[in-house]
């Protein structure tokens, strides 16, 4: 632990634009979840910084010629090398203000790198179409154009990866971006945005609000309403999500939604136990259960749960604890008070409502630190049933047949992530047709991927990210129409 001291972390990027040089009642003050240490106070972005920097990056777009696809997938590539080259140190920058175990915050960073990457090189593959006309005078053309000026906003689980993967595909569509951070995580972003500088991606193109969370419902409002912003790409809660919704309507601003999510993950008889297992440690608990995708109902066969017990509560008992930069620890701290205020309230909730609970209790071990709690539910009548437990809490629920097994999975308002473990082909079959989930993950408790479609169902949001679905998003299809 030694080697990794806050100074040292925090030299290795430019943060001068925004670190504050005393103390104002508007700056931000990131701290460290693990220890409440303050790693940096910036000073931060007020509405009419915010509305200038729109401004700027409006009028280049109108007065410039806007990159070429060429270069475009080549300042994407060179960023791309940049954040490799400081992968490690990113993944300590990530790990000192979000919390998460090294190996977590590095994986973050090659995983948001595979979508800059990814989208360096799909951009070019953008195409319109000649449509044969029914008249023979005209020429019907269908030209794809880049939505415009995009503001991303993004949370604090995923720092890096979340604005990685929404930047890089705006950026690949041609258009130009704004992003704001989470309050609890502006360093990541900050320590990109210095590197996108070094590689000459420029801020009229690919600029950063730093928000006070005093100033926050303020500054999405100006998102929303303000007419030069053509798309908000927002990864968050659905609260704050239908509440942007509303804030746009009045202009009928454009959104791509990555909300809540409520993931079931059923085990089946039929399948590999111990596999199983694994796969439900690493969906469950990765950053201390505080994913969207996190396993949030398991459901287990009333028929195996005496064989699943014991061998799931084994691996639990591994699990250790600790800062995110001590090599052994496997799970850090929650991300801040409120988190675990909510969290101590769902265990409790869950505790009145009979559940048994067969594996340690709520209490933190150290500060935010909460070691893992299984529990098996008696009712399905709970908040951890119906919200996103945002911790490291697995609850196990008895289910006798698929039908029931479907049927409450499907019992809530989300629809992101769903898991099945299973060895027969019908059950996928009928699985993955029947959850009303955006992705079924079989037999496997990770799947995201710069290939492939992220995104929910429902209240979960609209909109996907990853892959060519993602690039649609930042796409206009515009119909010209020649006599
Ligand atoms: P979480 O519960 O995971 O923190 P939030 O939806 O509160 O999720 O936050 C996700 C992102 O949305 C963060 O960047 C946060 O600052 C931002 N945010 C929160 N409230 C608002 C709001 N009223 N307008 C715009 N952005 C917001």
């Amino acid at each position: 632990m030694q080697k990794f001291n806050t100074k040292n972390i925090v030299s290795k990027f430019d943060f001068t634009e925004y670190q504050a040089s005393r103390a104002g009642s508007d700056n931000l003050d990131v701290l460290n979840p693990y220890n409440n240490e303050l790693i940096l106070s910036l000073t931060s972005d007020s509405l009419a910084t915010t509305a200038e920097k729109i401004d700027r990056m409006d009028l280049y777009r109108k007065n410039e010629t806007n990159l070429s696809i060429t270069d475009r997938g080549y300042l994407l590539e060179k960023w791309y090398l940049k954040i490799m080259e400081n992968k490690n140190s990113l993944g300590e920058l990530i790990v000192l203000e979000q919390g998460k175990p090294l190996s977590e915050a590095i994986s973050e960073v090659e995983y948001g790198g595979a979508f800059i990457k990814w989208y360096s090189e799909e951009g070019r593959r953008i195409k319109g179409d000649l449509l044969e006309s029914p008249y023979l005078e005209r020429e019907f053309l269908v030209r794809r154009q880049p939505v415009g000026l995009v503001a991303t906003i993004t949370p604090w689980n995923f720092p890096l990866a979340m604005f990685a993967r929404k930047a890089s595909a705006a950026l690949a569509a041609g258009c130009s971006v704004i992003t704001k951070p989470a309050e609890d995580t502006p360093l990541t972003t900050l320590a990109m945005l210095s590197l996108a500088r070094e590689i000459g991606l420029k801020k009229e193109i690919l600029d950063v609000v730093i928000v006070p969370r005093s100033r926050v419902s303020d500054i999405g409002k100006l998102l929303c309403t303000n007419k030069k912003i053509s798309k908000i790409s927002f990864t968050g809660s659905t609260t704050v999500g239908k509440q942007l919704v509303l804030q746009g309507a009045g202009n009928l601003q454009k959104f791509s939604l990555e909300l809540g999510g409520n993931a079931p993950f059923i085990i089946r008889e039929d399948c590999d136990l111990n596999l199983a297992c694994d796969e439900l440690i690493l969906s469950k608990f990765r950053n201390a259960g505080q994913t969207c995708v996190c396993a949030n109902r398991i459901f287990v066969n009333s028929r195996i749960l005496n064989d699943f017990l014991p061998l799931f509560l084994d691996k639990v008992r591994t699990i250790k604890t600790g800062p995110g930069l001590d090599a052994d620890a496997q799970m850090g701290p929650l991300i801040n008070e409120e988190a675990a205020t909510r969290y101590r309230a769902l265990i409790s909730d869950l505790r009145k409502s009979g559940a048994n609970f067969v594996y340690q209790n709520e209490k933190s071990e150290r500060g935010l630190i909460f070691a893992p709690t299984v529990a098996i539910a008696s009712t399905t009548d709970t908040r951890a049933f119906y919200e996103e437990i945002f911790g490291p809490l697995a609850v196990i629920y008895k289910f006798e047949s698929d039908e029931q097994a479907i049927k409450h999975s499907n019992a809530t308002n989300y629809g992101l992530a769903s898991y099945l473990f299973t060895d027969c082909r019908h059950a996928i079959k009928k699985y993955t047709k029947l959850l009303d989930f955006g992705i079924v993950c079989v037999n496997a408790g990770t799947f995201s991927n710069s290939v492939a479609p992220f995104g929910g169902l429902k209240e979960s949001g609209m909109g996907r990210e990853g892959g060519s679905y993602g690039l649609e998003e930042f796409l206009e299809t515009k119909f010209i129409s020649i006599k």
